[in-house]
């Protein structure tokens, strides 16, 4: 029902090998069904039936064997209507898909609860992955569900702490790396071809295949494809598996369009960004990248190929923001419609300001806003960036008198 093929020389892998990427060619790998067949046996209305969620979609998932599915209940995420923020950057129809209502806080559950039943289903006994935070706790999670070893690389004193919480909790085995995210993603990456650890970073193609659910929820939630989808870019995974999901909607003919995809970067990591806008045909690494979003603080990002596909091929484009911008967005959205994200979700919010602004988006359109994580991940930042609580001494007065004068 699935194989794997190469993105770019087009070999071909059965399900039954565990590879990661092309023996013949290095890059990186896509999963493939029998769309017809689907489209024969799957209706739109059969799947609404079913509760919004990942496996709503399973005949869309590469999985083997439904009774051997490990779930925390992941996706079903909202998508809120933000008539409020909508007026602040001039937009009539925005919503914003909080992936923060996630069973671990991000949407890196989508594509864990795939990527750990694969690990069991190959016999494994560990998985591994490198993270700037939200993988690591994701895996963590659903490896803890599933009963297996999981250890995780990450970069020393650069990951959010609510994100190191949940790894501790979950009982990872946690390995700082004295170097930033893209040096713990090449030593995960070795790691894994000795054949002991199953690797669940964005390259793995079936992890990826959880996040395009993204896309069908999106569809299935506003009965249609947006016209713009804005996400924060960082190893580009997820902006790529969400452009896998809208093209197989439209394949399936659930719907007849499908949106233009605006992948958003922090200035200090930016290297997608720079090679959409220089018209670049491959990416240049950025040596040290540097952001206050964590979260997207990757300077050679692994999906790069895949990602440039997809905002090329859905007439999108990428944009980058700086750190102050990120942070106002955060506010913004917080404080206009109640929604508390992490930073590198605001940059969305950020980019999508940007466009609006730009003349790339007009302001009929249906947009859509993807907010990639919980903001109770990263505590600190709104503290850091935000003004200090009031003080008072302990009488009614002292408090009375405080309020008056702000
Ligand atoms: C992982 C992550 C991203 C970046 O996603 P990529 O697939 O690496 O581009 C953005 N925001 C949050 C909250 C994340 O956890
Ligand atoms: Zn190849």
């Amino acid at each position: 029902m699935f194989h794997l093929e190469c993105i770019v020389c087009g070999q071909r892998y059965g399900a039954e090998e565990v590879v990661y990427t092309c023996s013949r060619c290095g890059n990186l790998l896509d999963v493939k069904y029998d769309y017809k067949l689907l489209e024969e046996r799957l209706s739109k209305v059969d799947l609404k039936r079913r509760p919004l969620s990942v496996w709503r979609y399973r005949e869309l998932l590469p999985i083997k064997d439904e009774g051997k599915i490990v779930s925390l209940k992941e996706g079903g995420t909202k998508l809120h209507y933000c008539r409020r923020l909508g007026e602040a950057l001039g937009l009539k129809s925005l919503y914003v898909k909080t992936e923060g209502d996630n069973p671990t806080g991000s949407f890196k559950d989508r594509g864990m609860t795939v990527g750990i039943t694969k690990a069991l289903e190959y016999g494994f006994k560990a998985v591994i992955c490198a993270s700037t935070g939200n993988t690591s706790a994701s895996l963590a999670a659903y490896a803890a569900k599933a009963g297996i070893t999981c250890i995780v690389l990450i970069p020393s004193g650069k990951i959010a702490y609510g994100k190191l919480a949940q790894a501790i909790v979950y009982g990872a085995k946690i390995v700082q790396v004295k170097g930033n995210f893209d040096d713990a993603l090449r030593i995960v990456m070795e790691l894994s071809l000795k054949g002991k650890f199953y690797l669940l970073n964005s390259v793995n193609p079936y992890r990826v295949e959880g996040q395009k659910t993204l896309a069908y929820e999106v569809a299935d939630q506003l009965g249609r494809p947006p016209s713009f989808l804005v996400v924060p870019v960082g190893n580009a995974g997820n902006i790529s598996a969400i452009w896998k999901g809208f093209k197989e909607y439209k394949r399936l003919g659930f719907a007849e369009a499908t949106p233009k995809m605006m992948g958003i970067q922090a200035e200090g990591a930016s290297p997608i960004a720079e090679a959409v806008k220089l018209g670049l045909s491959e990416i240049r690494p950025v040596e040290k990248p540097e952001t206050v979003a964590t979260a997207i603080r990757i300077g050679s990002p692994v999906n790069w190929r895949k990602a440039l596909n997809a905002i090329r091929e859905s007439g999108g484009t990428a944009e980058t923001v700086s750190d102050r911008e990120i942070v106002e967005a955060q506010k913004l959205l917080a404080r206009l419609e109640g929604l508390f994200v992490e930073p590198a979700s605001a940059a969305s919010i950020a980019g999508l300001r940007k466009l609006v602004e730009q003349g790339a988006i007009d302001k009929d359109e249906l947009v859509v806003c993807v907010a990639t994580g919980h903001g109770l991940k990263d505590p600190d930042t709104p503290v850091r960036f935000g003004e200090p609580p009031l003080e008072a001494d302990k009488t009614l007065e002292a408090v009375v008198k405080i309020l008056e004068e702000r």
